[in-house]
């Protein structure tokens, strides 16, 4: 009989008890929660054998009292307690929800500049809180399904979450009791779900391009993703964040009320009845050809090809974000190997023909494109809670606006660009702009614009303690590491000294993907001006340099070092200067001025040099000089 049992360290006592792992796919609309059976990913569905979780809280005063499809029915009679569409205000500031005030009908209160939160009868609920109820159903409902607590979860996220929406992803996963194994983004795990990542593997040398075109029912997501060597990366996303299923409806309801001979305002019954006969007629054309609709009493044909031609121009939008992100990946539509078809839209066999017609290639879609995502997840998680190590992989993403810091003249000095696959790490260094300066201010941002002010401020933080030094004269190496889950670490060190400061950048709110959208199209747009922009601002810092340095040179020198009409000269040049500081808008005009006063001065600086040298050498032999 064996006394004891041996093992070895990490090993569990028991080599083949499996870890229970799941994959959350945690939607705007609708949850799920996938598992690994028997190597099969596999779906956990409720009592009632239902796969979704539709994502919403009903309150009342002692707490929540239902989640999912029950919480659903208090939508209409008690609106301001049943919460949907929370994701939306996930990892947001006050500010960001401002423009969602039409959409959302819940009373919000909020600190100043902090995080939105929701008056419940229960009392004050924020994001978080929700989402984490709605993790904790799901989790909930995966326990009793595997019969014990869960070892570990990846969470999908969508490809353009930034780091505070993230953030508040693991913090509710955290609050619903969930160990986080990594956010996933929704994209990669679609691919994983397809076993693309395996069949790479067969032959080391070979890399294969995937596009993941996601059509739900308000959004569209394109993703560009890389698989080479066993490491899988997201190269470049884009979409549009107010594009989706639902816009169809709205122009086959459109075609209705013409076809109607109604007015061009209907009251908001009128309007839900013609959206949901169009929404239901789209979904029939997905398996026929035509179909009859009945609406308000009379009866109407609708062909596929005719819907066709009412939502051409929307699908084209779709097709022509593809094309962006592929520049932006920098690659041929002829060099994408796989397109995979994720979200309920694209059942719809008028996308899948345009999507194959843009490729050349036909579409991998035999997963339910509204499963597709958590199937992946919990094909990822199974590996990483060391389950399947066959599978191991590295996943690899990016981010999705640039990371910069301030200049001076309030100009952004990108350190990761967008679209850089993380984790990454980069440093650049940067010095002092006074004589004598002991600390530097950081400020952290976020986007592709040139100034500051059209960026997104993430953080601030000062390094002090910079040993006095002439300006220019220290190095101040800043360094930014963005973790494989998307999370922002910044330091700042003086190299000589060493004094260092760091920051992990943890807003409290976020980015919406309208905005990030919005964001990119500003700085496609705005490039040229703020190329503009950028220049006068560069030589407006150099000329205010150029103004304090001279102007505090001839306080102390001027009389003794110049004649009257030097200086006058000189003041002349600096007045001139100050002014087109002040005016002008051409940043050449005030470069050609700078020059102007760098010659002036030339001489000055010159007198300047040679007593200064002289002073040092006042008093000293020859010899002691040359010493
Ligand atoms: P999702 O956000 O991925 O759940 O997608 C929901 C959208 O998919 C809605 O606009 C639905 O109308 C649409 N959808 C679902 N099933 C079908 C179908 N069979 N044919 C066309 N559209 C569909």
């Amino acid at each position: 009989m064996a006394l004891l049992q041996i093992s070895e360290p990490g090993q569990s006592p028991q080599p083949h008890q499996r870890k229970k792992s799941v994959g959350i796919d945690l939607g705007t609309t609708n949850s799920l929660v996938a598992t690994v059976r028997s190597g099969i990913e596999a779906i956990l569905p409720d009592e009632q054998g239902r796969d979704l979780l539709p994502s919403v809280v009903h309150y009342i005063p002692e707490g929540v009292s239902c989640v999912g499809y029950e919480a659903a029915e208090h939508n209409s009679t008690d609106p301001l307690n049943t919460l949907s569409s929370i994701k939306r205000l996930l990892g947001r500031g006050v500010d960001d929800i401002k423009t969602l005030g039409d959409t959302l009908p819940y009373e919000f209160t909020s600190d100043e500049g902090g995080m939105p939160r929701i008056n419940t009868a229960y009392g004050v609920v924020s994001p978080i809180q929700v989402s984490a109820e709605i993790l904790r159903k799901l989790a909930g409902r995966a326990e009793l399904a595997l019969g014990g607590m869960l070892d570990g979860a990846v969470i999908t996220v969508p490809a353009y979450f930034d780091d505070a929406q993230r953030q508040a992803t693991k913090d509710a996963a955290t609050l619903a009791g969930i160990k986080v194994l990594r956010l996933l983004n929704e994209p990669t795990a679609a691919a994983i779900a397809y076993g693309l990542d395996t069949e790479v593997a067969e032959d080391e040398s070979q890399q294969r391009l995937i596009a993941v075109y996601d059509l739900g029912g308000g959004t569209f997501d394109i993703s560009i993703l890389r698989l080479s060597k066993g490491v899988f990366e997201v190269l470049a996303t884009g979409g549009d964040s107010a594009l989706g299923g639902d816009d169809f409806d709205h122009a086959i309801a459109n075609w209705l009320r013409i076809e109607l001979a109604m007015g061009e305002t209907l009251d908001v019954v009128e309007q839900r009845i013609l959206l949901e006969a169009a929404k239901s007629a789209k979904q029939e054309l997905s398996q026929k050809e035509q179909v009859e609709i009945e609406v308000l009493e009379t009866a109407l044909v609708l062909t596929r090809e005719k819907m066709h031609e009412l939502i051409d121009d929307l699908i084209e939008k779709t097709l022509k974000a593809c094309k962006r992100s592929m520049r932006d990946a920098k690659i041929d539509v002829n060099s994408i190997d796989e397109v995979v078809l994720v979200g309920g839209s694209t059942r719809m066999p008028s996308v899948s023909e345009k999507v194959t017609e843009l490729f050349g290639l036909k579409p991998k879609c035999s997963i339910d494109p509204d499963l597709v995502v958590a199937m992946g997840a919990a094909k990822q998680a199974d590996v990483l809670v060391g389950n399947n190590t066959d599978g191991d992989m590295l996943l690899l993403d990016v981010i999705p606006l640039s990371l910069g810091i301030e200049t001076m003249g309030g100009l952004t000095e990108k350190i990761i660009h967008r679209n850089t696959t993380i984790p990454v790490a980069k440093a650049q260094e940067f010095t002092t702009f006074k004589d004598g300066q002991t600390a530097m201010s950081i400020h952290v941002v976020q986007g592709d614009r040139e100034l500051v002010s059209d960026c997104r401020s993430l953080a601030r933080f000062e390094l002090q303690g910079i040993p006095p030094m002439v300006a220019g004269g220290a190095k101040i190496q800043v360094s930014y590491q963005v973790d494989a889950d998307g999370l922002l670490n910044v330091s700042a060190r003086e190299l000589s000294s060493g004094v260092e400061s760091r920051i992990e950048v943890k807003p409290s709110y976020g980015l919406s993907d309208n905005e990030i959208t919005q964001m990119l199209q500003d700085s496609f747009s705005h490039a040229r001006d703020d190329m503009r922009l950028r220049g006068l601002r560069e030589q407006q810092v150099e000329a205010d340099r150029m103004l304090e340095d001279l102007r505090a040179a001839i306080e102390k020198d001027g009389q003794s070092l110049l004649d009257d009409s030097e200086l006058q000269c000189l003041h002349l040049a600096l007045d001139e200067l100050q002014q087109l500081r002040e005016n002008s808008e051409d940043h050449r005009q005030l470069a050609a001025q700078i020059e102007t006063v760098g010659k002036t001065s030339e001489e000055f600086a010159a007198r300047r040099m040679d007593a200064s040298i002289k002073q040092a050498l006042a008093g000293l032999s020859l010899d002691d000089a040359l010493k």
